[in-house]
């Protein structure tokens, strides 16, 4: 019976170890979401903003913009081609030109988060920096550096 025990035991402790890994290797891919590079609504080209604020989700490691919440609705029947769209207009971004934070100035990782303010990616150190600029993002875009 004792055997029959340790061996139950060990099966949970390696089902746990498996799950543990999973979940490590789930949060190791995970980056920072690719920055949504439209002013309007990918479903409706409404102007952003212009009917409250914006209403974000993620999809695919994409962040998706809509000008509201129905158009989600929109989305959800073709995401193909809506995520097709957005990546045609991240192509003509332009790149972030510096090595540091457009907020604190500070070292930029390899995968920093990044946000895209009328057509310029910017990079920051960290997702606080990140929720900075995007409150105020016209004050911030002032000191990019000329390239
Ligand atoms: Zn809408
Ligand atoms: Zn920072």
């Amino acid at each position: 019976m004792k055997r029959i025990h340790q061996i139950g035991t060990l099966a949970l402790v390696i089902a746990c170890v498996s799950v543990a890994a999973t979940a490590w290797a789930a949060e190791k891919k995970a980056k920072h979401p690719k920055p949504y590079p439209l002013e309007v609504c990918v479903v409706s080209d409404e102007k952003l903003g212009s009917m409250g604020e914006p209403f974000v989700i993620e999809r695919d490691g994409q962040q998706v913009k809509f000008c509201c919440k129905g158009c989600q609705k929109d989305f959800d029947k073709d995401p193909k081609k809506y995520l097709a769209k957005i990546e045609e207009a991240a192509k003509k971004v332009k790149k972030y030109p510096a090595k540091t934070c457009i907020v604190s100035g500070e070292p930029l990782e390899a995968d920093s988060p990044a946000s895209i303010y009328k057509g310029q990616e910017f990079k920051f150190c960290c997702t606080n920096c990140q929720r900075k600029f995007d409150r105020e993002p016209a004050k911030f875009a002032t000191k990019l550096p000329k390239s």
